[in-house]
C-alpha cells in the first residue's frame, strides 16, 4: 500500500501548522521537546483542516473502526471516525475501562506504560485505523496495533499529526502503513 500525501489537497497546511504548533523544551522531563497541539485545537478552521487531511489517505479504504490513543488521540480520532463514517474506539491507560479488556505493556520515549481496549471493541475482520497526535519511538502505536490484531481486526494504517522520524517510529510500524502531516 502506498498512502498518498495527507496534505496534498491543502498545500498551505504544513506552513500553517508549523506556525501554530508549540515546542515546549524539557517537558515532561529534561531532554524532551514536547509538541503541544493545543493551539491547533483552539483554532476551529485549522482543526477542521487537520481532521480532513489526517482522514484523507484512508477515504475509500473501508475503515469500520478508528482507534484513538489516550488522551490526545481521542481529540483527533473521534472527529476522524465521524469523517470516515466509522465507529470510534478508545485505547485507554490501564484501569480506566469499565468492561472486560485486553492489555498490552510498552515502553515510551519518556517512561513505560500500558494500554487497554474493551474485548468487544473490534469485531473479527474489521478494518481499523489507529490515530494519535505524535509518533515518537512507535511503542504506543505498536501496542495499540497489537491490541487490534489480538481482537481479530485488520490494521489498515496509522494517521499521526506529527512524526518524529529521527526516533524511527515509521520503521518500527512499517513505513507503508504510516501517514503524518508533519515529519521532523
Ligand atoms: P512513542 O510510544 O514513543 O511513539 O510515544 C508516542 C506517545 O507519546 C504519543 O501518545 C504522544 O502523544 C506522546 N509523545 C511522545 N513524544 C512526544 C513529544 N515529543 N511531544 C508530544 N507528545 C509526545
Amino acid at each position: 500500500m502506498n498512502l498518498p500525501a495527507p496534505s496534498a489537497s491543502d498545500p498551505t497546511l504544513v506552513a500553517d501548522l508549523n506556525a501554530r504548533l508549540r515546542d515546549v523544551p524539557d517537558f515532561p522531563k529534561p531532554g524532551i521537546v514536547f509538541k503541544d497541539i493545543t493551539p491547533v485545537l483552539a483554532d476551529p478552521r485549522l482543526f477542521g483542516r487537520v481532521i480532513h487531511a489526517m482522514a484523507e489517505p484512508f477515504r475509500g479504504r473501508h475503515i469500520t473502526k478508528v482507534v484513538g490513543v489516550e488522551a490526545r488521540g481521542f481529540l483527533l480520532g473521534a472527529p476522524i471516525a465521524l469523517t470516515l463514517d466509522a465507529g470510534f474506539v478508545p485505547a485507554r491507560k490501564p484501569g480506566k475501562l469499565p468492561h472486560r479488556s485486553v492489555v498490552e505493556r510498552y515502553s515510551l520515549e519518556y517512561g513505560a506504560d500500558g494500554l487497554e481496549m474493551h474485548e468487544d471493541a473490534i469485531l473479527q475482520g474489521e478494518r481499523v485505523l489507529v490515530v494519535d497526535d505524535v509518533l515518537a519511538t512507535g511503542g504506543t502505536a505498536d501496542a495499540t496495533a497489537k491490541l487490534v490484531r489480538r481482537l481479530g481486526g485488520e490494521l489498515v494504517g496509522f494517521s499521526f499529526l506529527i512524526s518524529l522520524d529521527f526516533l524511527e517510529g515509521p520503521k518500527r510500524l512499517g513505513p507503508d502503513k504510516v501517514t503524518a502531516l508533519l515529519s521532523f
